[in-house]
Order: C-alpha cells, then structure tokens, then sequence
C-alpha cells in the first residue's frame, strides 16, 4: 500500500474503508471524516486507471464541467444542490468555490474543483488516502465499506460482485429508453391498455400507454429515425456488445421499414377506445416506470440519437406532441446493481451488510445525483460506526426521493424480460404528489405553465422545509473536527 496521507484515531473496528475516490467516495469520506470516524479512501487511479479518467485527482469530471442547475426553487438538480450544501456537502463546497460563468447552470472549473476536493481530504487529520486497486471483494477484517467505484469499475472487482449477487451481467451497454412524464401525454389521442388485455403479476391489464400510428406516420418516423443525427461511440465502447439484444431503435430501422413494426411498435393485441374501427398500422408502447406512476419510459426506445433530435422526433408520435422528458434515451458501457433486489434501505448489501454501496453504481445518473448517494452512505456509515442510527431523509426531499429510486422505488417489469430497473437523474417524478394543488392568489385554479411552475415550488419549499426538520431531528451542532460549521448544520450519526 502507497501513499498513504493522514493518520487515524478511531480504533480499527470502527473505522470506515471507502473504495473509489470519486465524486461518490469523496463525498463520502467528507461526511464520515466529518463525524469524527477514521476512514481509509482506497483509489487506484494513477496506478491503474479507467478508460474515460485522464487525471490522478480525486473527484474528476470524465466529460462535462457542468452540474447543471442552480435554481433550486423550479429545478429538481438544484434542489439537490440545495440539500446537499445544507447538509455541508464537500462537493458543492468545492463546486461553487471554482464556479465559472454558465447562465443559470453551476459550471465548475473542472481542474481547481478536483484540486479542492483532494487538498480537503489529503489534510484531514481522520482520512487516509491510499493509490490501490481494491481487486476484489474487500478484506472480511474491513467490517464497514463504501465501494464507490463507479460506472467503470474495475474488472475484477467487478467480476467479485457479480459473483457475490449471483447477477449476470454488471458491465453492459446502459440502454436507456427516454421517460416522458405522464402528465404530459395526451390521453385525447392515447389510450391505456395491456397487449391482448393481459394482467400479468401486479399488473391490471391497462397497464400500459398506447399511442397510435398511421402507415404514414409511421413511414415518416422511420425515415426521421435513419436520418437523425447520432451521438458517436467512443473509441473503447466500441468493443462493448449491446446488452441482451436491446438494439437502438434507429439501429432497428435501418435494418427496414417494417423491423421496427415487428419489433416494440407492433400493433397487435390492441384497440383503440378512440377510434375502435381503425386498426393502428403501429403503435408505440409506453410503460409505467416508478411507483408513483408519474413517470413512464417508451418501451423498446433506447437510442443513441443526439438529445435534440430525439424530442424533434419522439414527439412526432401521436399523443407525444407535447411530451416532457424526465430523461432521454442513451448508450454507454456501465456498471450499476440492480439495487432495488440487492440493496437494503440504507444502501447496505442485503447478503453481505458490512458492504455498502454509493454513486453511480447504485442505479443513480449525473455528478451531482452520485455525490448526493455518497452523501447519504456517508452518513449511513458514520452512524453504523458510532452505534447511531440515522433516519431516512423523508421522501418528499430530493435526497429521499433519491434514495428510494434507488433501493426501491422502480416497479418490477410487467412482460417477462430483462429487468426494469435503470440509472436515474433526480426529477421532480420521483417525489410524492402535492397533497394540495397550489392555486392562484384569488383562489382560482391555475393552468398551463403557471401551474406547472406553481407546483415545482409547491416541491421545492416543501422538499426544503421536510429536509430542516429532518435534519433537527437529528442535527448536531459541531464544527470542531473540520466538519460542517454551525452554519451549515448537518445531521448527526
Ligand atoms: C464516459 C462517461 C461520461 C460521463 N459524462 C457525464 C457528464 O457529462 N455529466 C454527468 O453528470 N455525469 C456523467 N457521467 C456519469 C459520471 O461518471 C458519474 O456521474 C460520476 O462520475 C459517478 O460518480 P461515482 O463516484 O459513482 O464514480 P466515479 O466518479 O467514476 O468514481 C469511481 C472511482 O473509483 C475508482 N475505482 C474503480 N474501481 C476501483 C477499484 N477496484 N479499486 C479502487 N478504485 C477503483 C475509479 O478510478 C474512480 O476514481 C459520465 C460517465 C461516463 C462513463
């Protein structure tokens, strides 16, 4: 072992190892360190390194600078921006200290951001930092571990958790299928309902949302899906193969016109309330993707369009024409746990509880989305060492919401089929709904984008005032060890 820096207090029992120091692990050991818990930060870069990192830091941005909003009054990333600064987030901490100019986003100097995170955590009396590849399951004498080590996790501790989980695959191509809101769809033109009307487990046999194609239409939507403009591959993902056959639509188009009309937009096993004498030439599925059932992804509609291209596109699809996407479609290698089956409420491996997982590999997506997770399991840590316990963030905050994306809030699939489960950014589908609809000042109802900027602040305020009394339910003032100040009052384990 290498280049350790630090010393440790804590006896050896109690003290925290974190594998992957990056925005996760980082944040992580921050939260704990700040608790007064020693903590061992293993992190194999420059020893070994990934194919997207370029650098030694801690913390490195692979690709863009930016953290995206600021707002945290209308915006579900910048209410976690919110939440974690008030929780004294070492990565918002380093984030805004190196802000550079981006409108209403929170763009960072990516090479001072890294270099504040790691001179935070090289001088902090309780964190070792340690340059090694943790290249397996971590020693059973490390009795509380954070393994953050991301969407490219090395590959033989990659193969260990795969074995340990019994899962079949952790290294895959990612294929995203784009979520629209549910709330934007029109249901003036489409129509809920099962394939054949079937029911299946924990379905009703309308479980689905139907949006119907005209042959033109749907000659139009092929022809705008083989000309659309595509986001490259990078040099390694090239050598990745697609995972269990899930073939990017405009791949599937170009096969022919008729592949994708006998592949996820086939018309058959359904009728259309609106219109019950005309059979659909195709139909695009959507279907129900959280509890709440305020989002849903389009079936079968992963795609490595460029973003613009896909809205100009998807919202060709009848009943799409004003579709919000929470996320769009997307390919790239990555690693993540089907968490919701294998992880408990805390992020602790339900076969093996001393590991716990955070960041990306823990079914979140995005910088700020992984920080927050490493936040969380910070906390969660800290607590398990000091024989604390730490209530869950409520659900209506965005860390809460977050978490229970996570470790549980995606429904199963209704077909049989490879699992439902897929990396999220935080959006506001992931919070419980208002109890109340706010309405205009002389008490009528508010419409249109009024009422849709009207509840985003109904959640934010309402995110932030749960978030306060969570945190003084369990805050302890402290400040002395290098932690959060009074000031920035953040729970106690
Ligand atoms: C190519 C690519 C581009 C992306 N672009 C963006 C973007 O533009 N914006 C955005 O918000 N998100 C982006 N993401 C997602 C981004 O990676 C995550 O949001 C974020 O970095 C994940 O944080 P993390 O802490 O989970 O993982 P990472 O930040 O990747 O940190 C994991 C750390 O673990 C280390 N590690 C791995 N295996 C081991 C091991 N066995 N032992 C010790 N250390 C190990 C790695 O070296 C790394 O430092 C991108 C991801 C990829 C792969």
């Amino acid at each position: 072992m290498g280049n350790r820096v630090g010393s440790t207090s804590t006896p050896v029992g109690a003290q925290v190892h974190i594998v992957g120091g990056g925005l996760a692990g980082s944040e992580a050991a921050w939260q704990i360190a700040s608790r007064g818990v020693a903590v061992v930060l293993h992190e194999m870069r420059p020893t070994r390194t990934t194919e997207a990192h370029q650098t030694s830091q801690l913390a490195e941005l692979v690709c863009s600078n930016s953290f995206r909003s600021d707002d945290s009054a209308t915006n579900a990333v910048g209410l976690l921006h919110a939440e974690m600064r008030r929780c004294g987030s070492l990565i918002m901490r380093s984030a805004d200290a190196n802000q550079v100019p981006a409108g209403g986003a929170l763009a960072v100097d990516r090479d001072g951001f890294s270099a504040a995170v790691q001179s935070a955590l090289e001088t902090h009396p309780l964190i070792t930092l340690v340059r090694e590849e943790v290249p397996g399951l971590p020693p059973a004498d490390w009795t509380n571990v954070v393994v953050a080590t991301g969407p490219l996790t090395s590959a033989p501790l990659a193969a260990a958790i795969m074995a340990l989980t019994g899962e079949q695959s952790l290294a895959f191509f990612d294929a995203i299928a784009p979520i629209v809101y549910r709330d934007s769809i029109d249901l003036s033109v489409a129509w809920f309902q099962s394939r054949y009307d079937k029911a299946g487990p924990g379905g009703s046999g309308a479980d689905y949302i139907n949006c119907p194609l005209t042959r033109e239409q749907y000659e139009t939507f092929v022809a705008a899906l083989t000309t659309g403009d595509k986001a490259e591959f990078r040099e390694w993902e090239t050598n990745t193969p697609y995972f269990d056959g899930c073939l990017p639509i405009e791949v599937m188009a170009e096969r022919g016109p008729e592949t994708l009309r006998h592949g996820p937009m086939k018309p058959v096993g359904l009728t259309n309330p609106h219109a019950p004498g005309v059979k659909p030439y195709a139909v695009v599925q959507l279907r129900q993707d959280n509890k709440l059932g305020t989002l849903y992804n389009i079936v079968g509609f992963q795609t490595k369009l460029k973003h613009a291209e896909q809205v100009r596109i998807l919202r060709s699809i009848p009943g799409l024409g004003q579709a919000e996407f929470a996320r769009l479609g997307g390919l790239h290698r990555n690693t993540f746990l089907n968490s919701p089956q294998l992880l408990d409420g805390q992020l602790r491996l339900r076969r093996e509880p001393r590991l716990r997982f955070a960041g990306q590999m823990t079914g979140c997506e995005g910088y700020v989305e992984s920080a927050s997770i490493g936040l969380l399991a910070g906390l969660f840590a800290a607590a398990d060492a000091l024989r604390g316990t730490l209530p869950l963030p409520p659900p209506t905050t965005a860390l809460g919401a977050l978490l229970g994306h996570v470790t549980g809030g995606h429904i199963e699939t209704i077909d049989a089929g490879p699992r439902s489960f897929q990396p999220m950014n935080i959006n506001f589908g992931l919070f419980p709904p208002l109890a109340s609809m706010p309405k205009a000042s002389d008490g009528k109802r508010l419409r249109g984008p009024e009422k849709a900027l009207a509840k985003k602040r109904a959640i934010t305020a309402r995110a932030l005032a749960d978030l306060e009394s969570w945190m003084s339910d369990v805050v302890r003032e402290d400040g002395a060890d290098g932690g959060p100040s009074a000031s920035e009052r953040a729970p106690a384990a």
